[in-house]
């Protein structure tokens, strides 16, 4: 088959100790998992209602990049993040099941521009503008879930120019990852190649052109974006 022109690849994303890449099929965001990130967001967290958003397979770029200062924003905003990567088909799986589906684990980036956000929640609109644009997702090489072990209180934290700025636990989530799986699954058939971003904890802000961003969950690899100047 012949193509007419070529168009942006969805990124594979390394594996530890494996030769083969892992291809992302979808990505899944998770909306205020953390209690303090939500109450500096100027909500609650329910308890009774997870809730989603996704970024296009292609915003993704590896961690190490160098990107320049995205347009359409004056207030572009870090979100250090535990990932998950789906080895094996879910669908409306219960909490017990969910483990069956990971495959991995991977520190991430849900780069954020807040004003279009803000302005999205003013007017009940869409978030697209505000999380799903080029370079938007970073995310490291993935760790089995076999040599990651139980997620528990893990330490994750992220610094801008070495000075940090978020730091929290992993059992600090409201949702865990098997909750997540199973409750996802009720909406999506899950699939390998799907990765989710759980959430991010308190303590997000704004990065200029110049800035280093550097994060890093316990027993993960790190993280590390660098922001250039706009184009
Ligand atoms: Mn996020």
């Amino acid at each position: 088959m012949s193509l007419l022109f070529d168009v942006p690849q969805p990124m594979v994303i390394a594996v530890n100790g494996e030769d083969a890449d892992f291809p992302v099929g979808r990505i899944f965001c998770v909306g205020r998992n953390y209690v303090a990130h939500a109450k500096e967001m100027g909500s609650e967290v329910d308890r009774e209602a997870p809730w989603y958003f996704c970024k296009t397979p292609t915003a993704a770029i590896p961690s190490g990049s160098t990107v320049p200062y995205p347009p359409g924003t004056e207030n572009y905003h870090h979100e250090m993040e535990f990932g998950i990567a789906i080895g094996a088909d879910a669908f409306r799986v219960s909490v017990d099941q969910a483990a069956d589906a990971i495959y991995g684990y991977f520190s991430a980036l849900d780069m954020t521009r807040r004003d279009r956000q803000s302005d999205a929640k003013e007017t009940r609109r869409p978030w697209d503008v505000s999380k799903d644009f080029e370079n938007s997702a970073v995310v490291t090489a993935i760790t089995k879930v076999g040599d990651f072990g139980a997620v528990g209180p893990q330490r994750m934290h992220l610094a801008v120019n070495g000075e940090v700025r978020q730091d929290t636990r992993l059992d600090d989530m409201v949702w865990n990852s098997e909750e997540i799986i199973s409750h996802l699954s009720h909406f999506y058939h899950l699939r390998p190649g799907d990765i989710i971003l759980t959430g991010t904890p308190a303590g997000v802000g704004a990065v200029v052109a110049g800035d280093v961003i550097t994060g890093c969950v316990e027993g993960l690899d790190p993280i590390e974006l660098t922001i250039a100047a706009a184009e």
